[in-house]
């Protein structure tokens, strides 16, 4: 006997009317139990429709999404919208009570029928998102991104099965992004929380998902595991999606020794390296654009432009001559 799918959208569409691409367009998708499933796309292209058709705050016109072989109910079913064994935390943290204090609003999540039981998982949960150490302070004097734990906190003390995330660290500094990142990860591999996120940030979803879902004009172009996805992706689109890659037209390709059929020829920067300067092999450095540990060159050549990554930083300056080896490129 073949297995419940766990979360599946069976050819769902939804419209807003009006615009022709506003919307999503007969998606299916199976979501992976107990994983994290990265849901990526250009603005607009149907990722909070999709995640809030998933939870039943939006009825699809066509098709039906199913949890755990039951179909969710929209929001003209149900008197709070919304489905019971998931939860939604988006940028916004309007549900706070920015006067109470950070434990006050995360255990008020629970009844009070069992006030051990209740004071126990609120410092579970607040351990396990390392805030115990804010437990006392009120919300409204925390930081955006320590606000965004509070919210994630309230969402999964509830222990639902499915935790959906509509871009909540946008507003979190980098540095708090990886910590939350981590202990998000951490959460999903200890309690087996299923994990549907929305992210326009490439490093959240390469680090962070295990399942990728390239969302364009409201429609699925492809799914993959992240690492197959960045090696190889099957569109030029999710290439721009997930690296800062380059893309030449086939004119610029063979100025760079490439030759095409296709259309165009993308080039990650960490796919270039810089060897002999020949007559035929010559690029001057633009710009050095400072990253840390290492740099980004821009490189040119005849009007064409390549960003190239040199991890021995601080070697080449602005007018220096070099020349390059292009390792790999795809093309379109
Ligand atoms: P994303 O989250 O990827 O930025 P959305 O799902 O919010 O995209 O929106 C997808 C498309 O649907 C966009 O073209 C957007 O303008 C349109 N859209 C979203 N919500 C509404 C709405 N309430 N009314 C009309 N159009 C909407
Ligand atoms: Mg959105």
């Amino acid at each position: 006997m073949a297995e419940t799918p766990f979360l599946q959208a069976r050819s769902i569409s939804r419209s807003y009317g009006g615009a022709e691409a506003s919307g999503v367009k007969r998606i299916n998708l199976d979501i992976i139990p107990g994983k994290i499933t990265a849901i990526i796309g250009q603005s607009g292209s149907g990722k909070s429709t999709l995640l809030r058709l998933f939870y039943g705050l939006l009825s699809p016109d066509e098709g039906v999404v199913e949890f755990k072989g039951e179909r969710v109910w929209g929001p003209e079913e149900k008197l709070i919208p919304g489905h019971d064994a998931m939860k939604m935390v988006t940028q916004h943290t309007d549900d706070l009570n920015l006067f109470a204090r950070v434990w006050d609003n995360v255990a008020a999540m629970l009844p009070s029928t069992n006030v051990k039981v209740k004071e126990e998982k609120t410092e579970q949960v607040l351990t396990q998102l390392n805030m115990m150490h804010l437990a006392l302070k009120r919300v409204a004097d925390l930081s955006g991104g320590e606000k965004q734990r509070v919210a994630i906190a309230r969402a999964i003390i509830t222990r639902p099965e499915v935790l959906l995330l509509d871009e909540p660290f946008n507003q979190v500094d980098t540095s708090f992004r990886e910590g939350l990142q981590h202990d998000i990860r951490q959460i999903v591999k200890e309690t087996g929380l299923t994990v549907i996120m929305v992210s326009h940030d490439p490093a959240e979803v390469l680090s962070m998902a295990d399942e990728l879902i390239v969302l364009k004009d409201g429609e699925i172009v492809e799914t993959g595991h992240p690492k197959v996805l960045y090696h190889a992706p099957l569109n030029l689109y999710t290439a721009e999606l997930l690296t800062n890659c380059n893309v030449l037209t086939v004119d610029e390709a063979k100025d760079c020794g490439i030759e095409t059929e296709k259309q165009a020829v993308v080039i990650y920067p960490e796919w270039i390296r810089l060897n002999n300067v020949l007559k035929t092999n010559k690029w001057t450095v633009k710009e050095v654009l400072f990253k840390g540990f290492y740099e980004d060159l821009i490189l040119e050549n005849d009007g064409v432009l390549l960003r190239v990554v040199n991890d021995d930083s601080g070697k080449y300056n602005n007018g220096d001559i070099v020349g390059l080896k292009i390792k790999k490129w795809l093309e379109y």
